[in-house]
């Protein structure tokens, strides 16, 4: 890894005391606002730089102590745990924070927790064993047409139930050009690679140059068709999306991001913005959320988030099954939690605003799509259906029919446990619904129409 290339940004110059003074009357500066306290003179064009958001990156132990009313003796099992586990949240992130709600979910993504500590003797450090599919230094090999780059382990926000903390380790870094090579040199020799992810860390917090320059060369790689960028920058920092960031990545077509959004609290202006910029460039976006306890494991939050993001435009792709990660049992849910919440929103709310809901299975199984049971039983000849209200219904496969007796070859009568089940009729139907409601009430007044 290479020292870590934004030490070279630049940041907008000290506002004169004018400047000071012009500061939009917008809450966040207001004087008792979190932000006004911990950064006083902020100008609004300081604010709107990604290179000031990130040097302003809340980091160390004497912040995290401000932060949370640390007292003296809690100072070194803190130390410990931003020591295993680091820690940088930007001002815009922080600004998200509803500081009055011990349970605010975008506290519980970005500040640490002790629970962190207590649960590393559960988990393991790499369960989806990435390293074990590693054909270069960071190059993840694992499906047929499909590899995963991680090009960096730096992120403008380190999200606490992060899959890859393992590496956080290692300190913050890019990958060497030498190593980005090494990369290049196995895709180029694999021919059945047709798609490259490169993901992180944030690959769209690294130098620029050195980010058009990889996704340059794997366009000219024949057998490379697609690229696909993960970043949570859309979410923790969307002023990273400039104009310029988005003509290198647009000149990279086609090209997709992935980002993750976990909560509704996180589609701001700002992050609308950011991805309005990117998908006005051509470039699509999908969302990747992890379903994490006391963030997003509710029904309604998660509806109105994936309702959220169809109306920003940004696919809601999959749902995460939380990993089984050292330091991050505290976030996981059951499996049946994902299940349910799929359940309640199939049919309630449009198929674009539903996510698949996928496990991705230790030992480098890779994802699992899980599923609420609509298929209740199956024969060759048909199958039993259940459908989101509790509709139970007969689905006939295609089969021969004796067009000189005018029906199917096979009598139904002769068919096995779906007409058990149904009997003669198509469906049993749960009259209750609201759907058979307007059925009734449109009969009704067709029948009073007809009358008059
Ligand atoms: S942005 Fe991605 S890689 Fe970085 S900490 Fe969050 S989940 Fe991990």
């Amino acid at each position: 890894m290479e020292s870590d290339i934004l030490k070279e940004a630049e940041e907008p110059p000290e506002p004169s005391p004018s400047e000071k003074l012009a500061l939009p009357s917008d809450s966040l500066f207001k004087e008792d606002h979190i932000i006004r306290k911990l950064w006083p003179g902020v100008t609004l064009e300081q604010w709107n730089n990604w290179r000031w958001q990130m040097s302003h990156s809340l980091k160390s132990l004497d912040a995290l102590a401000g932060l949370l009313n640390l007292k003296p003796y809690q100072l070194s099992k803190y130390q410990r745990l931003i020591d295993t586990y680091r820690f940088a949240i930007t001002p815009y992130y922080l600004s998200l924070i509803d500081w009055f709600n011990p349970e605010d979910p975008i506290r519980k993504q970005c500040l640490p927790d002790l629970k962190e500590l207590d649960y590393l003797v559960v988990g393991d450090r790499d369960p989806l064993e990435e390293e074990e599919d590693m054909q270069a230094p960071g190059l993840v090999h694992r499906y047929p047409d499909r590899v995963l780059a991680v090009v960096t382990n730096t992120c403008s926000m380190y999200c606490r139930h992060c899959t890859r903390k393992r590496s956080w380790h290692e300190g913050e870094g890019t990958r060497s050009k030498m190593e980005l090579m090494k990369m290049l040199e196995y895709i180029r020799g694999t021919a059945e690679i047709r798609e490259v992810i490169i993901s992180g860390g944030d690959p769209l917090v690294m130098n620029i140059e050195l980010l058009d320059w990889f996704l340059g060369e794997l366009q000219r790689i024949s057998h490379v068709e697609v690229l696909r960028i993960g970043t949570r920058v859309p979410v923790v920092l969307p002023m990273r999306i400039t104009d310029e960031l988005v003509g290198v990545l647009a000149k990279h077509r086609p090209l997709w991001i992935n980002t993750q959004f976990n909560h509704p609290h996180e589609i701001t202006p700002e992050a609308q913005e950011a991805c309005d910029k990117l998908l006005r460039a051509g470039i699509p976006i999908s969302n990747q959320s992890v379903l994490l306890r006391g963030v997003n494991d509710a029904l309604d939050v998660m509806k109105d988030l994936c309702q959220k993001l169809q109306r920003i435009m940004v696919r809601p792709y999959y749902l995460y099954q939380c990993d089984p990660v050292k330091g991050v049992e505290h976030f996981r849910t059951s499996v049946w939690k994902g299940i349910e919440i799929i359940e309640t929103m199939r049919g309630y709310t449009g198929g674009l605003c539903i996510p698949t809901f996928v496990v991705d299975a230790p030992g480098g199984g890779g994802k699992i799509p899980l599923q609420p049971f609509y298929l209740l039983s199956a024969t060759d000849k048909d199958v039993l259906l259940r459908n989101y209200e509790g509709m139970i219904i007969k689905y006939y496969n295609p089969q021969e029919v004796d067009f000189a007796k005018n029906r199917r070859a096979v009598d139904a009568k002769q068919e096995g446990g779906t007409a058990q089940v149904i009997g003669s009729g198509k469906a049993l139907v749960p009259e209750a619904t609201p759907r058979y409601k307007r059925r009734r009430q449109k009969k009704t007044l067709l029948r009073l129409d007809g009358n008059a």
